[in-house]
């Protein structure tokens, strides 16, 4: 076999086999196959497509190509969860204690943010000795002792997609339906779960724009783990606007506290929850998703979740005085005023999140550090009645080290005031 003629077949919209594709994935996992034909063989699938057999082949080539985690050893039910990418969602830090709380092992295995998205390891790691990167050994203990645990990707995972997906992010391939399918499907089958509910975005700061785009990603992931006997459900919701009210590291982690706590924005509590019931009724824990729903409330109100995240942050080494009392008051370094009376029509959540990063809550490249106290509070969201001057956005920052003009430049781009009444969006698609 060769990598020329495997790419000139899928360019000239050939089907390629199983053996083709695990030939260039191992290929290039290898380091046999360099990153110009890799970029030129993904681009093909980018532009030509994939079929059913195809992307099966592609997923278990990706799969294969790390180890694969059985929770044998456990007791119960294991879940997991999974967002497509979004601004100020913090769900994973509530749905995972949540569900631990009901009784389901929850390891969990996250990310860090890259460009406008924010990701649950780089908000953990704001309180202070937080360890996300502990060996599998001892993640497996602490899953057995206490029911959850969140670290990072590992490179035993999945390995062949943490390189590809580095060379799609910088040869114009992310934003293809199979290949996002493929690369988040088998990590999530490589975590072993029994089931798992992915929550795919969709909105402006979303990798899927449209709805339609939206249904055709979860339909694509939940087929592809029906077929590779993964469980999977998913729920669309709305990345028009960041969830929540607040985006950055340790602002995310003082929201979940508050959310944790009976208190917190609305669709952030709404969201977490709706997600938690599907992940129950998949698993079996509920007959239903009303009563599921219920029964993870309940779970809420009593600080049933809070305690669950208390002990994971104590297990992982983090400073829960850091998280009880709240974050270090930041220093604001700015904030946008409504300019006339009205109703706020947009909070367009990728300049917001751009602007979140540029103020040093994100990276722009893998391994920048982040300023952990960086970030942004909405004082105001799409819908919400305003009066001139009232606060719009503002913009904080640990180390006034970011970019602070133009993420206020983001800012301003993000937050429109209309004088006609606006609708508050629904944030569950269905
Ligand atoms: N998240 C992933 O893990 N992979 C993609 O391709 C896109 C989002």
């Amino acid at each position: 076999m060769h990598a020329l003629f495997i790419i000139e077949k899928k360019r000239d919209g050939k089907k390629l086999d199983h053996g083709e594709i695990k030939y260039m994935v191992d290929g290039y996992h290898r380091g046999e196959i360099p990153d110009y034909q890799m970029s030129a063989f993904l681009m093909a699938f980018f532009i030509r497509g994939f079929n059913t057999e195809e992307l099966n082949a592609y997923t278990s080539a990706l799969l294969y190509s790390g180890r694969i985690m059985n929770w044998k050893e456990l007791a119960g039910p294991v879940g997991d969860k999974h967002s497509s990418g979004g601004v100020g969602d913090n769900t994973s830090l509530i749905v995972v204690p949540l569900l631990a709380a009901a009784g389901v092992y929850m390891p969990k295995m996250s990310g860090r943010g890259l460009g406008h998205t924010g990701g649950t390891i780089d908000k953990l790691e704001s309180v202070p000795g937080f360890n996300a990167g502990f060996s599998k050994g001892e993640f497996a203990d602490q899953v057995k002792d206490i029911g959850l645990g969140i670290i990072g990707q590992t490179g035993e995972l999945a390995p062949a997609d943490g390189k590809i997906y580095a060379l799609r992010d910088v040869t114009g391939t992310v934003d293809s339906i199979p290949l996002i399918a493929a690369s988040i499907m088998s990590k999530k089958i490589a975590g072993g779960a029994h089931g798992v509910v992915l929550d795919v975005k969709t909105g402006s700061g979303a990798f899927m724009r449209t709805i339609e785009e939206a249904e055709q990603l979860a339909r694509t992931m939940v087929e592809l783990g029906e077929g590779m006997g993964q469980n999977a459900v998913a729920v669309i919701s709305d990345m028009n606007q960041p969830l929540g009210r607040k985006v950055g590291n340790a602002l995310e982690i003082e929201e979940a506290r508050e959310v944790l706590q009976g208190e917190g924005p609305g669709d952030v509590r709404e969201l977490s929850l709706v997600l938690g019931a599907n992940l129950l009724k998949l698993l079996g824990k509920t007959d239903t998703l009303e009563k599921g729903y219920s029964r993870l409330e309940k779970l809420l109100d009593e600080g049933e979740g809070w305690n669950k995240f208390k002990q994971m942050v104590v297990r992982q080494g983090g400073n829960i005085s850091f998280v009880e009392r709240g974050v270090p008051e930041a220093y604001c370094v700015s904030t946008i005023y409504a300019e006339h009376d009205g109703f706020v029509s947009s909070m367009e959540a990728l300049h917001l999140g751009k602007s979140a990063a540029l103020l040093g809550a994100g990276r722009f490249k893998k391994g920048d550090p982040v300023d952990p106290y960086a970030g942004l509070v909405l004082h105001a969201k799409v819908g919400d009645k305003i009066e001139k001057e009232e606060p719009l956005v503002s913009l904080y920052s640990g180390s006034c080290g970011g970019d602070l003009k133009e993420a206020e430049n983001e800012a301003v781009r993000a937050a429109s005031v209309s004088r006609i009444k606006i609708e508050k969006p629904s944030l569950i698609k269905y």
